[in-house]
């Protein structure tokens, strides 16, 4: 069995009624099975998230609760990952979608478990937020990136852009402006080279406080991105009340963009928006030829996704950029698009 929050009004709540016919193991069962039965699913919630505070209790699989082991040990483990070097970045280029040149790229964390092998993101940055170990980690990450930016940019023409994923709880918990001229001033990254990523939803709590540090930073020269457009709450009030340099429209607006006339209009609003405000609009998670055609039909200048490039290490993204990859459009995309609105895509 597993435990999880109910979070439905008391009287209605179904754990009322288990509680009683549960057997007594469950009654007996101590902090540690019931936080690993929390690791081992998300919570299942009830209509009303906010009201009801009673343990509710799910049956569950015996691969769960290996589940819940591993994750529990990924979490214990993780506090020696920075110490231990375990952890690394991919980068995933960004493509300036007229010249197809490599404009920029996204450092991506990953984490080489010993015994568990190569562990995306979404399986331990939540976890690191919630034990505070994200500020080792997001400390390691600056620095390694910027570091890297600094030795790709000596000596080339045209910069690279990079771009670092930022988690609220650092932004919350630490003073991000001087953290980050600090590790400038450390590794000799120009600020131009740093775009930082947050998700709208970072900017609901302070906003004021908010708009404060990311003026600061963009006075330094660093850029801001919002990472996920779309998804988030989005309000229109960000774009223009926040010094954005950079939007980053969700990929669930670019797939499938060819067969939804729908997500064509919203896309090219953001551009609209983006080119009125004199803010960079990327499109994340192009797939296809047709994705990467009606983008840039559509207005925006860079592109990323797994038509140009998967996330890879910095040894094979040194390689891309040594041999001056550049992806030209294959497509006539004004006659694509022409075409889709004439059928009443
Ligand atoms: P994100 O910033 O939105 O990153 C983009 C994610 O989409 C990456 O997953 C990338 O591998 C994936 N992706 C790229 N192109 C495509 C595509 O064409 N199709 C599809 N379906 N997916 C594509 P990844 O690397 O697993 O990262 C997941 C999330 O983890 C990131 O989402 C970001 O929110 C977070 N993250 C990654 N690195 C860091 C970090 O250093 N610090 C923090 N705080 N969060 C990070
Ligand atoms: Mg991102
Ligand atoms: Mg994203």
């Amino acid at each position: 069995m597993t435990f999880s929050r109910c979070y439905g009004p008391v009287s209605s709540c179904p754990a009322r009624r288990l509680r009683s016919s549960s057997p007594p193991a469950l009654r007996s069962a101590s902090p540690v099975s019931i936080r690993s039965s929390w690791c081992a699913k998300p919570a299942r919630r009830c209509s009303d998230r906010r009201r009801c505070p009673v343990i509710r209790r799910i049956p569950y699989a015996a691969a769960d609760e290996r589940d819940a082991h591993n994750r529990i040990r990924l979490a214990s483990d993780l506090q020696t990952a920075v110490a231990n070097q375990e952890l690394l970045f991919h980068y995933q280029p960004q493509i300036d979608l007229a010249s197809g040149d490599v404009v920029g790229a996204e450092a991506l964390l990953r984490w080489n478990h010993g015994a568990f092998g190569l562990q995306p993101p979404d399986r331990f940055i939540a976890v690191a937020e919630e034990t505070g170990t994200i500020l080792d980690i997001g400390a390691w990450g600056l620095h390694m990136l910027t570091a890297q930016a600094a030795k790709i940019n000596r000596g080339r023409r045209i910069p690279i852009r990079f771009s670092f994923n930022v988690s609220v709880v650092e932004f919350t918990r630490r003073d991000m402006v001087a953290f980050v001229e600090r590790v400038l001033d450390q590794t000799g990254c120009r600020p131009e080279w740093l775009t930082l990523e947050l998700t709208e939803n970072l900017m609901v709590p302070e906003p004021g406080q908010i708009r404060c540090v990311f003026e600061k930073l963009r006075r330094l020269g660093v850029g801001i991105s919002i990472d996920d457009f779309g998804t988030g709450y989005s309000n229109l009030r960000y774009l223009e009340s926040f010094p954005l340099s950079e939007i980053k429209v969700d990929r669930s607006f670019v797939h499938d963009l060819a067969h939804s006339a729908a997500k064509r209009v919203i896309v090219e609003s953001i551009v609209k928006l983006g080119a009125a405000l004199d803010i960079r609009v990327v499109a994340e998670g192009i797939e296809t030829e047709a994705e990467r055609a009606i983008m840039r039909a559509l207005g925006c200048s860079v592109g990323q996704g797994y038509l140009f490039a998967a996330p890879m290490d910095d040894v094979a993204f040194q390689r891309l950029l040594d041999d001056g990859l550049a992806l030209r459009e294959g497509w006539d995309a004004r006659r694509l698009l022409t075409m889709l609105d004439g059928s009443g895509a």
